[in-house]
Order: structure tokens, then sequence, then C-alpha cells
């Protein structure tokens, strides 16, 4: 039996239409269960609902009618145990990599001994222990993006919420950072959601793939990646499920209107 950490049940978030008249649905009547330990890929068109989906897990934004328990429990607002790493990775320039890492251990009360223990952990995670000091304006997009994810992860989260993490990077530096991830995962045992539009990439890290739909269609796939692991990235039955994936997704993008 798997256990459940979050449960979205009858998930709507809705926005103002842009004309000004009525609202319309970013996600409509989501529900949907997710496991402890595993990594789930969303994908889905452009004005699917995607990031307004990582938005409300994370608690930046309320749902409008609906529910997310986490172990039971509302989410009512953004923590430390469920942190988000996006496509343009949130550094600060004017910090070094050490820096930023320590920033977003401030908040906690902890003294200055085990702040840079802690980053310094962090930064061995991600395989950045010898360029602690350097500044961003010197570092490559995969580099900045490890910086980021070290960020997050000396924060010790049980759910690591990815939106599009990697569509910034070239194809070596996206697939390298594709397998440090997977390292991490099996590591920490993380719960990950992990956003992506490039259909390899989902059926290559996840143990489930979902599709996700401007509403009224939503959720319209769910797709079980029985691969045993280490997966080989060209592996025919992956083409395969990518394939068949890719027939799956629809791509309008009208969203419901709900006035
Ligand atoms: P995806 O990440 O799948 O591309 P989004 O969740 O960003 O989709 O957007 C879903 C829909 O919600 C889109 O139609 C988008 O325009 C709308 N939307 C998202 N965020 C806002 C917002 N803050 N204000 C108004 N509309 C929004
Ligand atoms: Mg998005």
């Amino acid at each position: 039996m798997r256990n459940a950490i979050l449960r979205l049940t009858g998930l709507q978030k809705t926005f103002p239409a842009s004309g000004g008249h009525g609202q319309i649905a970013a996600v409509d009547d989501l529900d949907l269960t997710i496991f402890a330990g595993e990594f789930l890929a969303v994908v889905g068109p452009s004005g699917g609902g995607k990031s307004t989906l990582i938005n409300l897990v994370a608690g930046f934004i309320k749902p409008t009618r609906g529910e997310i328990l986490k172990n039971g429990l509302h989410i009512r607002g953004p923590g430390p145990d469920r942190v988000v790493v996006f496509q343009d990775h949130a550094i600060f320039p004017w910090y070094t990599a050490l820096e930023n890492v320590a920033y977003g251990l401030r908040r906690q009360k902890l003294g200055k001994k085990q702040i840079l223990e802690k980053a310094y952990e962090a930064l061995t995670l991600v395989g950045l222990v010898e360029t602690a000091q350097m500044y961003p304006a010197a570092m490559s997009g995969g580099m900045r993006q490890r910086v980021a994810l070290a960020r997050v992860l000396v924060l010790r989260p049980d759910i690591l919420l990815l939106d599009e993490p990697f569509a910034a990077l070239d194809a070596i530096t996206r697939a390298h950072l594709q397998d440090e991830l997977l390292k991490l995962w099996a590591d920490c045992g993380w719960t990950i959601i992990f956003v992506t539009h490039n259909l390899a990439e989902a059926v290559y890290l996840a143990d489930r793939v979902v599709v996700l739909n401007p509403p009224p269609r939503g959720l319209s796939e769910i797709v079980e990646i029985n691969i045993p692991r280490p997966r080989a990235r060209n592996a025919e039955q992956l083409i395969l499920l990518a394939g068949n994936l890719e027939l799956g997704i629809n791509t309008f993008t009208t969203n419901r209107r709900t006035d």
C-alpha cells in the first residue's frame, strides 16, 4: 500500500478574465492523490494550469474551491516543507553561491556556524562545493540551476515542486541535472512534482505522468511508468510511452469561463 502525502479534492482556481468580465478557471474540479516518495511528472499544453497547480500546492495562492490536504492537514500557506524551483533560477546576483544557499536559512533560528555547515552540505549535494564563493554572473546556466536547487534543499523539504526547472538549459546539461536529481531523490526520499513540456524527460524521470489540460478537460490521463531504474534514456519503451502521451495531449488552450 502506498501512503498518500497529498490529496487534492475538487480543486478549483479561477482568475479574473482578461476582458474584465467574470472569471476563468485555470484548474477546475481536479482530484489527484500524490503518494509519499513518488516522482510525479505533470505535462500538458501551455495554459493547462500546471504552474497554477504548483503554486496551489506551494501555498502561494489559495484555491477558489476544493482542498489540498498534506498528511491529512489543510495547506494554509507556504512552508519550508514544500519548496519550489522555477525555470528562471531565482537566485540573487549579488550573493555568492554560498550566500545564496545560506539566505534561505536566515529565517530559522540558527547560529552562523550551523548555517554555514548546512549551506556547505547542500552545495556538496549538488556538486558545487568547490565554487561556493563564485557569483552567479560567473556561472553557467546549469550551475545557477544547481544553486537554486541547493537553496531549497537546505530547507530539508519533504515535497519538491519543480516548474520546468531545466527548460532553459542545453540538452547535455539538462541530462546531467536530470540524473543528479534522480540520485538526490533516491537518497533524500522526497516526493517530487515535476512540471515539464518535454515528454521524454517526463517518462525518463517519473513514476507517474499526469496530463493536465485547460478546463473543462482537466486531468485527462495518468500513466504509470513501470520501467525499472536506472532507466536507459533512449529505451524503446520510454520512446513509445512519450509518443502515446503526445497523441493524448489536447493542444486546445481554452479555459472554461465560470461566470
Ligand atoms: P501552465 O503552467 O500549464 O502553462 P498556468 O497555470 O500558468 O498554465 O495558467 C493557466 C491559466 O490561468 C492560463 O489561462 C493563465 O492565463 C491563467 N493564469 C495563471 N495565473 C494567472 C494570474 N495570476 N492571473 C490571471 N490569470 C492567470
Ligand atoms: Mg507554467
